[in-house]
């Protein structure tokens, strides 16, 4: 997506760790046009595959998904972070590593808004080594429903998260493949 791209170059920030900051547009500051033209390339994406629900993972992948949804037409559903010890039994829930914090949490979804009969578009803002989208395909699995696929709107190429996820069946759609990225500042995107 070649708006995604000419923003990423022009306000994107490589940090140590190999980290992208979007804050300026997109996981703080959000742009909404731009966003609402995300929406609709899932949508050119996804469009024929009947999907029935957007699921995400909170914070920064519900501003994403509301837009998808709305294009879809569908309910967006994201998954929260438990922060109690005890885990309810009307919930379905999986285990996060965190990529950015490194450390590892719950994710629940209550059962009475997923269900067997839901076709799934899995959301996030990035994917690095496919962490967050395993949990919430994991919770995909325990609801019984179908995972039509997931969308991302960068996926860090050189970390493994997309082969793994491609590799095991997962239909990935990315708008920005990087290839990589250095401490100067210099992004080089996959096509
Ligand atoms: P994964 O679970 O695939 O290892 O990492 C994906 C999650 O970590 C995303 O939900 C995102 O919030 C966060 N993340 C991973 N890499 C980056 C990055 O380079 N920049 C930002 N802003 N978030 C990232």
């Amino acid at each position: 997506m070649k708006v995604l791209k000419d923003r990423i170059l022009k306000d994107g920030k490589v940090f140590p760790g190999n980290v992208l900051k979007v804050d300026s547009f997109l996981n703080h500051q959000m742009d909404i046009e731009l966003l609402r033209q995300i929406g609709e390339e899932f949508r050119n994406r996804y469009g024929d595959c009947g999907v029935t629900k957007v699921l995400t993972i909170e914070a920064s992948g519900i501003g994403i998904a509301c837009f998808v949804a709305q294009s879809f037409g569908v309910p967006m559903l994201f998954a929260k972070k438990n922060k109690t010890k005890n885990i309810a039994s009307d919930v379905y829930t999986a285990k996060v590593e965190s990529y950015t914090h490194g450390t590892t949490y719950d994710i629940i979804v209550s059962k009475e808004f997923l269900n067997k009969d839901d076709k799934v578009l899995v959301i996030d803002d990035f994917l690095a080594k496919g962490q967050a989208l395993l949990g919430l395909i994991n919770i995909v699995e325990s609801a019984g429903a179908e995972l039509v696929g997931t969308g991302i709107v960068i996926e860090k190429g050189f970390q493994d998260g997309g082969k793994l996820l491609r590799e095991s069946g997962v239909r990935v759609e990315s708008l920005a493949i990087v290839e990589s990225m250095d401490d100067n500042g210099n992004i080089i995107f996959r096509n």
